[in-house]
């Protein structure tokens, strides 16, 4: 392979980095600099020029969509053969890690990783069964606390004496959550990480192995690393390992979670010999957008300091516009997009940041309303929706039929006559015999004198259906065992009687579960023990660590909306970053203390550096919250950069029009709603069909229409001019 060409895109400073000798390095540049691009170079250059079997290679990144797209450039580089470097997430890396010791790290060899629901939950019992008062100890809050520890890479037995009586309490709780999760033989995600480390400090010789298969380990965004994944990599790395971290304090986005720069700062003394090289070349953004960028930052004291300078065009000003409410902003926005789409610039290319998820149901109502695709990253997560856990639980019922975690959330859903006071005498049952909830469940549910008992009959049934369903789909492959479950459990019946109005997006979300199963490709590096149902076993691990299903891959043509968190390390065309109002961001939450002002002035930093050609700062005058629309305060983060850098945007190009008409068409029940389901309406250009569900009400009200010729479509009623038929 030509190396030259690996060097040839590069500039200097990059190049000297991607091409150092082996030893400790750390890039620290600013946004846009080129660092993702520096470290997928270095993994090329590593395997092309320095013979660097790929399966050494161990890089890390902070989300699974960023580690999908670095591994699709490697391998574009250096072609199939880098398939076998490991490149993922730090959860994921050490989750596979584990897979292959379970035993020996004291986990079940098919464990279950609580997400934060089941977490939770587990929290919520110890706290039940210390009859403590909930009020006092929220649940929550002891999760927030377990979590930080273990972040901080602390184990119970490590926490210092607190002085107050609620800090013992909660170290208590926490080791008491300890203990639970090892008799569990389960893991929470921080546990990934931290069962991996326990276990190579128990076992060196393992430790060695693994130090000396990964001879490159290579991090980005390292300054967001928390103490436990710093810990971890400083293990794995040794004294004789080549980490080479890229990083950038200005993007520090993640205290409030764990995540220390410090780190950046730590690296060089930790590592011995580090060499350090800065990037100062932006080649993302416009002159323009970099001149706000580099004016906000320059407003945070504590900084290591670099100025980004770029040999682009300056191009367009920032443009600021000021809208009157909520509602306002967002059609400035939607018609700002228009604009662009009509003038052929791709969907894709456009991304609205926000600073809180509640902030983007406004502003999707307004692209629906103009029938713009736009697909939302984060928010509640495809893996973290209701319907998708209960089908998960009860798949993970087939592969380990003792989780008790995931038999208590499919115990009565859908309903069964199982209510909350057998389960409190199953959860009873099993507690002082020691044993599972479905040991117990199947204890009580013997047919005895109590056959006659209702809740004994149907607790009968309940194990039935699940004995039955694992008889049914032995033969299959895993997605037809994943459609048997489905089917099985009657779940998509239970939806539509349980909530109608949401039943077919919920019944969507499981075909799309299907469609994952049948894209699933098991992990090669994956250990797999040829137990029955390893490969839905294999599924459901990779499941719990993943945020998208994998068989939706972003589409060109739908417009992005994402937090200012999720927006990390991308870049768009256009950004829209929206709400820069005080309290919205900075976050009210986190003005209190200077540190967490800086945090929020990074964010912002975070937002503008995304953009490459084109950006827009918006906010509203009075915002609607809680009910209640209360007058904003611009942003402080605004009067940061110098006004003749920003452009005033267009007040009032935004007619409201459609906003007064329409109001009850039908004659309805709800007074709210202006059509009913079942309603048999005539679109001009869809044709006749039938109303399946509507959301909101009055003229904002969206209806989810199925049309005889093109399927079904979601409308904005006042726009649809839908005429009314006789059923
Ligand atoms: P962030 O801090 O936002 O993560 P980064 O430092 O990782 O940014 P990259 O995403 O690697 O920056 O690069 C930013 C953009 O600049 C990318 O589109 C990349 O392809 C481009 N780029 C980087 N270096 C060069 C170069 N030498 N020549 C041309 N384009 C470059
Ligand atoms: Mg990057």
């Amino acid at each position: 392979m030509n190396t030259n060409r690996l060097l040839a895109n590069l500039n200097p400073e990059q190049r000297e980095a991607v091409t150092l000798p082996t030893g400790p390095a750390l890039v620290l540049a600013g946004a846009g600099s080129g660092k993702t691009r520096v470290l997928v170079h270095r993994i090329a250059w590593r395997i092309e020029t320095e013979d660097t079997p790929p399966q050494s290679v161990l890089a890390v990144t902070f989300t699974n969509k960023a580690a999908r797209e670095m591994r699709a450039r490697v391998l574009t580089l250096v072609g199939p053969r880098a398939q076998s470097m490991w490149l993922g997430t730090f959860h994921s890396m050490a989750y596979r890690i584990l897979s292959r010791h379970a035993r020996e790290a004291g986990l079940r060899p098919d464990f279950t990783i609580l997400d934060e629901d089941d977490q939770r939950r587990l929290i919520r019992q110890l706290i039940r069964e210390r009859q403590w008062d909930e009020r006092e100890f929220p649940p929550a809050l002891a999760q927030w606390y377990i979590n930080q520890k273990k972040d901080a890479g602390m184990r119970a037995s490590q926490v210092p004496d607190g002085v107050g009586r609620e800090d013992r309490a909660l170290r208590d709780l926490y080791q008491g959550y300890e203990m639970k999760l090892r008799s569990l033989g389960a893991a929470d995600f921080a546990e990934l990480l931290f069962c991996c480390h326990d276990l190579w400090q128990k076992q060196p010789a393992l430790l060695e192995s693994y130090q000396a298969r990964f001879r490159e380990i290579l991090v980005d965004e390292f300054q967001d690393t928390n103490t436990l994944q710093y810990l971890w990599f400083r293990t794995l790395t040794g004294t004789s390992g080549n980490p080479f971290v890229v990083g950038d304090d200005d993007q520090a986005i993640y205290g409030w979670r764990g995540g220390r720069v410090e780190h950046v700062l730590r690296f060089p003394k930790d590592f011995e010999g580090t060499r350090v090289i800065r990037l100062e070349q932006n080649y993302r953004s416009s002159g323009a957008i970099l001149s706000a960028a580099n004016a906000l930052i320059a407003h945070n004291p504590s900084r290591l300091g670099k100025t980004l300078w770029t040999a682009s065009e300056t191009g367009e000003r920032p443009v600021y516009f000021t809208a009157d409410d909520e509602l306002e902003e967002a059609d400035y926005i939607v018609t700002r997009i228009q604009q662009a789409l009509s003038g052929g610039q791709p969907a894709g290319t456009i991304a609205i940041l926000y600073r809180s998820n509640a902030q983007s149901r406004v502003i999707e109502e307004s692209l629906v309303r103009h029938e713009i695709a736009y697909r939302i990253y984060g928010g509640v997560r495809f893996f973290e929706r209701s319907e998708i856990k209960d089908t998960l639980a009860y798949l993970r019922l087939m592969t380990d039929p003792e989780n008790d975690s995931a038999f208590e959330r499919v115990f009565n859903v859908p309903t069964r006559g199982l209510g909350d006071r057998t389960f409190e005498r199953v959860r009873e049952h099993a507690r002082q015999e020691g044993r599972s909830l479905a040991a117990s469940a199947l204890a009580i549910a013997q047919p005895k004198a109590v056959s006659a008992d209702r809740s004994a009959r149907a607790l009968r049934g309940f194990l039935e259906l699940l004995a039955d369903m694992r008889e049914a789909i032995r033969p299959l492959n895993l997605a037809g065992q994943v459609e048997r479950v489905i089917a099985l459990s009657r779940l998509a019946e239970f939806y539509q009687t349980d909530d109608p109005l949401r039943a077919e997006t919920r019944i969507e979300s499981l075909a799309e579960l299907v469609n994952a199963a049948a894209g699933y490709e098991p992990d090669p590096e994956m250990e797999s023990t040829p137990a029955e149902f390893s490969g839905l076993m294999a599924f459901l691990g990779q499941m719990a660590l993943a945020t998208e299903p994998e068989s939706r891959p972003g589409k060109s043509d739908e417009i992005q909306l994402m937090s200012l968190h999720a927006a990390k390390g991308l870049e768009f065309h256009t950004v829209f970053i929206t709400g820069l109002e005080e309290g919205l961001l900075p976050h009210s939450r986190a003005t209190e203390t200077a540190g967490g002002l800086e945090e929020e002035r990074r964010l912002f930093y975070v937002g503008i550096t995304r953009a490459e050609r084109q950006l827009y700062l918006t906010r509203a005058r009075r915002r609607r919250l809680h009910g209640h629309y209360i007058d904003t305060l611009p942003s402080r983060f605004l009067l940061e950069i110098p006004a003749d850098q920003l452009e005033s945007g267009e007040p009032r190009i935004v007619t409201r029009t459609a906003r007064s008409r329409v109001q009850h068409r039908f004659p309805n029940t709800d007074p709210g709603l202006p059509v009913t389901i079942g309603q048999r309406v005539r679109h001009p250009r869809f044709g006749e069909g039938v109303v399946l569900s509507h959301e909101g009400s009055g003229d904002h009200c969206r209806i989810h229409v199925r049309f005889e010729g093109s399927g079904a479509k979601w409308l904005l009623w006042d726009q649809a001019h839908l005429e009314t038929l006789e059923s």
